[in-house]
């Protein structure tokens, strides 16, 4: 006999668990069921050696949206941002650039490297968060389908034109982002590479690209829509990214939401059209009108549901969903904090870099696509050692650190051999480039977790491991995420919605797409 709910959760990610939290507020009965003696996977704190406490994939806090923690009341339930310091960037021959939010003390940096790209920066800066405000705003909201005839797609984009009509002639900008290499539409302002490259960085992380990848440009600014303290607005989460979701789940579980670890769904149950609840692994099945995926969209329709009961178009776009994923990362406990060559604390203004960017110029990041491209890991990967223990007592022993080296690339399929025989090449190419910058890194390592795009995807179960469940390209973004016709949280089945990074807004620890997904599943029970 199944046990009946109001609406069913399957996957206990931070957007799940967001969006199971305002279901609850709004009284429903809810579960969410997640597959692992933990929830929050990606966004999760899990004490991997004796002591030593990781942010095992997500580790950075930028994008968690002020509407959600306001709303959740997430700061009272343990929720704390602790500022990251002023991004350090290691260059060759033991020279150094700094990224800082405070625009005269990045102009003061560029300045040392040319006088021209220090002048403009500050015009550069309020012409990027113009485009950055216009996105913020765009995070929460509902994706119509332009191209549906029926009155309520013609109602909704009709107020979403009416309500950026002042958006005017910067759209234009925004054309310019989604649809220009990140490197040609920072040559439009700047002429030193290691100031390009500070800026084009991001653009390889999440997505296989190089800076000269056509589309690049767009990926550089979402990775910079956060609201926080730090560069970039970057911060630590005390206890590690798994105080997020704990704080989530604490917060939706004062209001009643029921969450079940070890609970595996292997299939989303329907009759005429209508999702009806889930099965689980284990025979288990709950009922309920309403189903919301947090799970990757390839599995929620091309493993969960028989294609038959979805239209064939659809299958075929989800189906050819780019999820191709090249990012790797090294968690690593250690007896030491990378100690910098071109590190000073007087001249840098703070006393260590608790984040820092290892990727020096525009042809080294485009080179290390060049091998991934071919199917190589990258010789010299560009690489972001990160180190929360500086800041935070909780994650590591006294005395003793945690380092995250994030990077890329490391394509997911290898053009020889493969991941069980090469791993040992990455970590080796890996900090060969640490060691470079800050001699002697990895003589003082205890342990090292290595996470590959094959181990991510076992672990969080993103196709190829991708990091925000598919890739950030303007065909896979807003309407189109992840198909055309069906962007707005709602999918072919009736009842059964998206909730998780497979749609808009896409991936990171934002909480949106489980804020908005809750919303429209609020909107269609009233009406
Ligand atoms: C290595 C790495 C580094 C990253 N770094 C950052 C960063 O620094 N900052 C940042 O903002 N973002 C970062 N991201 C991206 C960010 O972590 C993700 O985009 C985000 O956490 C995804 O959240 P989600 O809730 O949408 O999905 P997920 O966290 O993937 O949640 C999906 C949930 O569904 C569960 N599940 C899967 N299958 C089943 C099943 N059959 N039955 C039940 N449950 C199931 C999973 O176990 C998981 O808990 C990183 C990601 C990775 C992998």
């Amino acid at each position: 006999m199944a046990e009946r709910y109001d609406a069913i959760i399957i996957g206990g990610g931070h957007n799940g668990l967001t969006c199971g939290a305002y279901l609850a507020r709004a009284g429903l009965r809810t579960p969410v069921l997640e597959r692992r003696h933990v929830v929050g996977i990606a966004a999760v704190t899990e004490e991997i050696f004796p002591g030593f406490k990781f942010s095992v994939f997500s580790y950075l806090m930028s994008l968690l949206h002020p509407k959600v923690i306001a709303e959740l009341e997430l700061a009272k339930y343990g929720y704390q941002v602790l500022p990251a310091t002023d991004m350090f960037g290691p260059l060759p021959g033991k020279d150094y650039i700094v990224f800082a939010d405070d625009v005269a003390k990045t102009q003061a940096s560029f300045g040392r490297f040319s006088h021209k790209d220090a002048a403009i920066y500050p015009e550069f800066d309020r012409y990027l968060m113009d485009s950055v405000k216009i996105m913020r705003k765009l995070l929460l909201e509902t994706p119509p389908d332009p191209s549906c005839r029926d009155w309520r797609s013609f109602k909704e984009t009709a107020r979403l034109l009416w309500k950026y009509r002042k958006v005017g002639g910067k759209l234009f900008r925004l054309v310019d982002l989604f649809t220009m290499s990140a490197d040609d539409y920072l040559s439009e302002w700047f002429e030193r590479t290691e100031i390009k490259a500070v800026l084009a960085y991001y653009c390889g992380i999440g997505n296989l690209v190089g800076p000269k990848s056509p589309g690049s440009a767009y990926v550089v600014m979402h990775h910079v829509m956060g609201e926080h303290a730090g560069a970039g607005g970057l911060g630590f989460v005390r206890g590690g990214m798994g105080a997020i979701t704990q704080a989530i789940s604490r917060s939706g579980q004062e209001k009643g939401l029921s969450i079940r670890t070890e609970a595996e769904v292997i299939a989303i149950d329907t009759s005429a059209g209508r999702a009806t609840g889930v099965t689980l692994a284990d025979g288990t099945r709950y009922d309920a009108p309403i189903v919301a995926s947090n799970v990757s969209a390839k599995l929620t329709f091309l493993r969960f549901l028989d294609k038959s009961v979805l239209p064939s178009d659809f299958v075929r776009d989800i189906e050819t969903y780019r999820t191709f994923s090249g990012a790797f990362k090294i968690n690593i406990a250690c007896e030491a904090l990378p100690n910098y060559t071109a590190f000073d604390p007087a001249a840098c203004g703070f006393a260590y870099p608790t984040y820092t960017h290892i990727g020096p110029t525009i042809e080294y990041l485009e080179r290390a696509y060049d091998d991934a491209k071919y199917g190589d890991i990258s010789r010299r990967p560009f690489v972001t050692p990160v180190t929360p223990s500086f800041v935070d007592d909780s994650v590591a022993p006294p005395g003793k650190h945690v380092v995250h080296l994030f990077g890329g690339h490391a394509p997911y399929t290898l053009r020889e051999g493969d991941w069980a025989t090469r791993k040992d090449e990455l970590v080796r190419n890996t900090l060969a480039v640490v060691d470079e910058f800050a001699p002697g890194f990895s003589d003082g390592i205890i342990g090292m977790q290595v996470l590959a795009p094959p181990d991510i995807e076992t672990l969080i179960g993103s196709p190829h491991g991708h990091i925000f469940h598919g890739e950030l390209q303007i065909d896979q973004l807003f309407w189109s995420r992840p198909a055309p016709h069906w962007a707005d949280y709602r999918t072919p089945i009736k009842g059964l919605y998206q909730c998780g990074s497979s749609a808009h807004p896409g991936g990171g620890v934002g909480a949106v797409a489980g804020h908005n997904a809750a919303r429209e599943i609020l909107r269609d029970r009233r009406t």
